[in-house]
C-alpha cells in the first residue's frame, strides 16, 4: 500500500522524507558520480576493491528499461546474467531487484550494481552526506550498510541461478569528499547486517496470516472514509517506537495511538526493556507511588526508590527556598 497516502487520509501526514533541496542535491551528486558512462565510479571502485582483473577501461551500461516492476526486475536479472557471462566490467544503473518479504515480493532499487570481469557483483550506494578525512557519520554509514545488506540478499537469489556469479559482501559507499562535491568512496563490510536482516526476514509473520486476522471488509484504500481507515489500521497490531519517526510514513499516526494507550514503547525501546512487565505509563506511576506492583519485583523496587529520591530532592529544594 502507499503508506504516505494512507497517513494523509488518516489525518496524520508524514513529515518523513528528504527536503526538496536535499533531494535535488543528492540527485545532482549521483549524476556527477555516474557521468561519462560511470568512468569516475568505476575508477573509485577499482581503486578501493580492485580484483584480479585489469582496471576498467571499457564499461558496459545496459538499458534496464521495461514495463512495470516485474518486467524491470526480470530485465535486471537477465542483464546480470549476460554481464557475468561477458566477463567484462558492467555498470547496472538503478537496477530493480525483487526480494520476498513476509511471503510477498518487495522491489528494491540500489543506486548501482557493478559486475566485475571475474563474476563478482558489488552493490554501490551513493549518499550525499560528506566523508570528512576519510570517515563519515557512523549512524549514517550504519543505515547505508543495513540498506545495502538487503540489496545483497536480493542479489544472492539471482546469483544462485547464475553460473560463475558471486555477490560481494563488501559494498562501495560513495560520498562527497570533505566539503566539496567531488566524490570519494569507502568499502563497507555488510556481512553482519546481512546475517541480521536474513534472520529477521525469516521470522516475519506472513502477510496472508496478518490479513487472515483482519475483518472481512477491512480496507487500506486512501480513497475510503477516515473512519473506515482508522478501523482497518487499528485492527493491525503495531509496536510503535520513536525510531519509527525516521523510517515509517505512519509514524505520527502510530505515535498518537501509542500515546492514547499510554504505552511505554512511545518513550523508546530501551525504556520499554527496563520496565519489564509494566507496559503502560499508568502502571509505572502506580508502581512508583506504591499503589500497585509486587515490591519484590526489582523494577518496582527501583521505581519506588527513584520516586523516594525525587521526593527527597524536591523537599530539599523547598527547604532551601
Ligand atoms: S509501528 Fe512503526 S513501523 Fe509499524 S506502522 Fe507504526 S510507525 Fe510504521
Amino acid at each position: 500500500m502507499d503508506k504516505a497516502a494512507l497517513a494523509t487520509a488518516l489525518g496524520s501526514p508524514a513529515a518523513f522524507g528528504q527536503s526538496q533541496f536535499a533531494f535535488m542535491r543528492g540527485n545532482a551528486f549521483e549524476a556527477k558520480v555516474k557521468a561519462d558512462g560511470g568512468t569516475e565510479l568505476l575508477r573509485l571502485l577499482y581503486e578501493r576493491l580492485g580484483g584480479p582483473g585489469e582496471a576498467p577501461h571499457e564499461v558496459r551500461v545496459p538499458d534496464l528499461a521495461a514495463a512495470g516492476p516485474e518486467g524491470r526486475a526480470a530485465r535486471t536479472a537477465l542483464a546480470l546474467r549476460e554481464a557475468t557471462a561477458a566477463q567484462g566490467w558492467t555498470l547496472l544503473d538503478h537496477p530493480l531487484l525483487a526480494l520476498e518479504v513476509a511471503g510477498s515480493p518487495a522491489y528494491l532499487e540500489p543506486d548501482a550494481v557493478v559486475v566485475h570481469p571475474e563474476g563478482t557483483w558489488t552493490v554501490v550506494e551513493i549518499k550525499s552526506f560528506p566523508m570528512i578525512d576519510g570517515s563519515a557519520d557512523a549512524a549514517k554509514v550504519g543505515a547505508a550498510a543495513r540498506q545495502s545488506a538487503v540489496y545483497v540478499l536480493a542479489l544472492e537469489r539471482i546469483a544462485a541461478m547464475t553460473e560463475g556469479a558471486e555477490v560481494g559482501h563488501r559494498v562501495l559507499l560513495v560520498c562527497p569528499k570533505d566539503f566539496s562535491n567531488l566524490p570519494t568512496a569507502s568499502v563497507v563490510d555488510v556481512r553482519k547486517q546481512r546475517a541480521v536482516t536474513r534472520r529477521q526476514l525469516t521470522r516475519l509473520t506472513r502477510i496472508e496470516d496478518i490479513a487472515a486476522t483482519l475483518p472481512e471488509d477491512a480496507t487500506f484504500d486512501p480513497g475510503c472514509s477516515p473512519q473506515e481507515l482508522h478501523r482497518a489500521v487499528d485492527a493491525v497490531g503495531a509496536a510503535y517506537a520513536p525510531e519509527c519517526l525516521a523510517a515509517c510514513e505512519l509514524a505520527f499516526h502510530c505515535r498518537e495511538r501509542s500515546r492514547a494507550r499510554g504505552a511505554v514503547e512511545a518513550l523508546g525501546r530501551s525504556v520499554r526493556g527496563e520496565l519489564g512487565g509494566l507496559t503502560t505509563v499508568g502502571a509505572v506511576l502506580a508502581a512508583a507511588a506504591g499503589k500497585e506492583g509486587d515490591p519484590a519485583d526489582p523494577t518496582v523496587a527501583a521505581l519506588r526508590r527513584a520516586a523516594a529520591l525525587r521526593a527527597e530532592a524536591l523537599e530539599g529544594r523547598a527547604v532551601c527556598h
